[in-house]
């Protein structure tokens, strides 16, 4: 390591320009030089060298008074001794005072600069300790400074029986009640919140995280996410949903308020467009008009049923999840599309394979997904087509697959489906009532479970054997 200073003590000239001229300088050390043992005594209390190489005999004092001294002075500094052959008695002696090493004069450059670098090793090993040891220092403050003022509160506790507080940030405190000082006491003494209570319960029965919302007493509420920490204890942080809610509640408050206002009159012009045949005979330039407002009516009330079905989904700040039977949701599912289906003279199978694990999720979503799926299949596959729901298990997910062998959906257009209003435009779709917000729909729902849903298609029914459209809902299993 370059630069650190060395102190020679010598009254030696012809040593002294040695060592100075020919062993440190030539090797990046800094030399400090004193010509008797008193001098060098001063000489190493007052500016620490990173280490002396030191004659034995020397005038004023020996290098065995020098090294005393700087023993009793509580010196660390490594000294390296010069002696002559025989006094190597003198030698071990001063090992008993803490030196490093000696070296028989004369010695050879590469003899001393090796004993040099040993004596060293040690001194450079410290500094990198100490240097280690600062900056974890830092570190530990900086990530203290971080947690302290971060707006999450953070509350660690220790995964012994008293689940003693670890930390817990001013964030955390102030949302509790808690003191500030309530690092290493038991976390039932300092925190009365159940929910909290349950929410670490459950992350540590677990071992997975677990999250839960918490109304404080001060009408805010927060979403705590609590993470196990192995050898650690648990991490609980919790941010601050209160703003986030009450955009929720408002969102749902328009969406109904804009669902009722909508509705109303569209039910009327559907009514009284029922009503027009019963009032009287239509002469067929006035049924085929009766008919397109109807089918207008039709395409306005799917629309303004998806969109607010899709602005309610997409507003839920968390879907309510709970364990949920596959099985039994498309059961029930496709049993809302088997009139549609018969009346188009199509086969409707399901199959589910036995032991299906269970889901966690949100059963009138899941089940909606499902029913748009069956019910694009029931819509985009002619009289007499075939389709079939199955569910199986792959790779510990339950995948869901809707099939049909119905008028596909050309390439340019698959990319698109799960778009919202997007609509293939084609002679086959152009009678089929639509929104474009279904899949929009089934993806916003199959996302807020964790999963996946993609489709495949080939275009041509008619035409070739074996062409459709496939849609695949993977979730993962609970
Ligand atoms: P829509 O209300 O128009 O059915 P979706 O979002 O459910 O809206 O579907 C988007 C478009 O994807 C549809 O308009 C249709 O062109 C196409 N599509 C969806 N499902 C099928 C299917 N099973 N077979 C063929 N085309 C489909």
């Amino acid at each position: 390591m370059a630069g650190e200073r060395v102190l020679v003590m010598d009254d030696s000239l012809v040593y002294r320009d040695l060592l100075v001229n020919h062993v440190l300088e030539p090797n990046g050390y800094v030399p400090l030089i004193a010509v008797d043992g008193e001098m060098g005594l001063q000489m190493a209390l007052r500016e620490a060298p990173d280490l002396v190489i030191m004659d034995m005999q020397m005038p004023k004092m020996t290098g065995i008074q020098v090294l005393e001294a700087l023993h009793e002075a509580g010196s660390q500094i490594p000294v390296i001794m010069m002696t002559l052959h025989g006094s190597e008695g003198l030698a071990v002696q001063a090992f008993r005072l803490g030196l490093k090493d000696y070296v028989i004069k004369p010695f050879d450059i590469e003899e001393i600069l090796a004993s040099i670098d040993r004596a060293l090793t040690e001194v450079r090993l410290r500094r990198e300790r100490d240097a280690l040891t600062q900056e974890l220092m830092q570190v530990n403050q900086q990530l203290a400074a971080v947690l302290t003022n971060t707006e999450d509160g953070v509350l660690v506790v220790a995964d012994d029986l008293a689940e003693r507080v670890i930390l817990a940030n001013q964030a955390a405190r102030e949302a509790f009640g808690m003191e500030e000082d309530v690092a290493g006491r038991p976390l039932a003494e300092v925190v009365q919140d159940e929910i909290l209570a349950d929410v670490l319960h459950r992350a540590q029965v677990s071992t997975e995280a677990a999250h839960a919302e918490i109304p404080l007493p001060d009408e805010r509420t927060l979403n705590a996410h609590v993470t196990p920490i192995p050898d650690v204890g648990r991490v609980a942080v919790m941010q601050d949903i209160t703003v986030i809610k009450e955009l929720d509640r408002m969102k749902s408050e328009f969406v109904s308020t804009v669902s009722h206002d909508l509705r109303s009159p569209l039910t009327s012009i559907k009514g009284f467009a029922d009503l027009l045949p019963v009032a009287g005979p239509l002469n067929e330039q006035q049924t085929h008009f009766l008919g397109k407002i109807q089918h207008g009516v039709e395409t306005v009330t799917e629309m303004v049923t998806d969109l607010l079905d899709l602005g309610r989904i997409e507003a839920e700040v968390r879907m309510e999840m709970e364990p949920c039977d596959v099985a039994a949701i498309i059961e029930k599912a496709v049993a809302g599309q088997r009139n549609q289906a018969e009346l188009k003279n199509q086969a409707l199978d399901v199959h589910v394979v036995p032991d299906l694990p269970g889901v966690l999720g949100n059963r009138l979503r899941l089940g909606q997904a499902v029913s748009n799926l069956v019910s694009n299949s029931v819509k985009y596959t002619p009289e007499g087509g075939h389709i079939a729901v199955s569910v199986s298990v792959e790779d510990g997910q339950v995948v869901v697959r809707v099939k049909d062998n119905g008028i596909g959906i050309p390439p340019d257009d698959l990319p698109h489906v799960f778009d919202k209003f997007y609509r293939v435009d084609s002679p086959e779709t152009a009678e089929i009532i639509g929104s474009g917000l279904g899949l929009s729909i089934v993806k916003t729902i199959v996302e807020k479970h964790r999963g996946r849903v993609w489709v495949e298609s080939e275009c041509g029914w008619k035409t070739s054997v074996g062409v459709g459209t496939t849609f695949t809902i993977v979730l993962p299993a609970a």
